[in-house]
């Protein structure tokens, strides 16, 4: 270790090119050493979604991450969290964007209607969600995770608000930094490497910030989030922190603080 002999107190840090190589090499060994335990480690964790209890598997650098038994992901295990709530759109028309099979039997289990929509003709209905080929007000709730980050979001909060019944919810996620006051949007014509650079994803056109909430009001939404706490985050293997945002269209079927709703009055099927 004579090579990196402290220097003396006061002088900034600077390793010339030998110190800097071993550096290098003694924190690619710990790397290598981590990921072999992330690998074959791990603690006891819960699955809210099909009941596994055990280890769960890492994914890139994060550890316990995905689910082993159903495939889920945090924000999947959020998004069960929440429909355990059972907000009253999720036993009307159900819409599923991107529909992830682990959160499917969850949503048909409670829906009126329950449909799976993507862009690519892989489910019932082929959607383009910034031009939903569905009449207006026809969902009582939208699934979309992690899809607002690949497209043109205001186009598709229009269409999303456009399709809701009133008293309807889009429940959303989205990677977002909370430190960061506005959303990062990269350039057009940003190549896939800068993209995964700036944004996580060589496919993602932006990184949201906490104006998130505020993007969803512009297109007439009202915005509440459902972030998990402790003891749920630790034993479910969540992200601290991350939030499902539920938009929701306003109408007459708003319900006024301290005001049971009637369930006569309620809009489903
Ligand atoms: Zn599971």
């Amino acid at each position: 270790m004579s090579a990196l002999a402290a220097k003396a107190p006061g002088t900034p840090l600077r390793r010339d090119q030998a110190e800097i190589a071993q550096v290098l090499d003694l924190r690619a060994r710990r790397a290598l050493e981590h990921f072999a335990r992330l690998a074959q480690d791990g603690p006891v964790l819960s699955c809210p979604i099909c009941g596994y209890r055990g280890r769960f598997s890492p994914v890139r650098h994060k550890p316990s991450v995905w689910c082993p038994s159903c495939d889920s992901r945090p924000r999947h295990r959020l998004m069960r969290l929440w429909l355990e709530t059972d907000p009253p759109q999720a036993r009307g028309r159900v819409l599923h964007f991107a529909a992830e099979p682990c959160l499917a039997p969850t949503l048909r289990a409670r829906a009126a209607r329950y449909a799976q929509a993507d862009i690519n003709g892989l489910y019932e209905l082929t959607l383009d969600i910034e031009a939903i080929d569905q009449p207006d007000q026809s969902w009582d709730l939208v699934i979309a995770n992690h899809v607002l980050e690949h497209v043109d979001d205001r186009k598709a909060m229009a269409e999303l608000f456009r399709i809701l019944a009133p008293g309807g919810i889009a429940a959303l996620t989205v990677p977002l930094v909370a430190g960061w006051e506005r959303t990062l949007e990269l350039p057009p014509d940003a190549s896939a490497d800068e993209r995964a650079l700036r944004a996580g994803d060589p496919t993602h056109l932006r990184l949201y910030g906490r104006d998130f909430a505020a993007r969803l009001r512009a297109a007439g939404f009202e915005v509440s989030t459902f972030t998990a706490t402790e003891p749920a985050v630790g034993d479910h293997a969540l992200h601290r922190g991350e939030s499902v945002f539920l938009a929701r269209r306003p109408g007459p079927d708003d319900v006024s603080p301290g005001q049971a709703p009637d369930p006569k009055g309620a809009k489903h099927g």
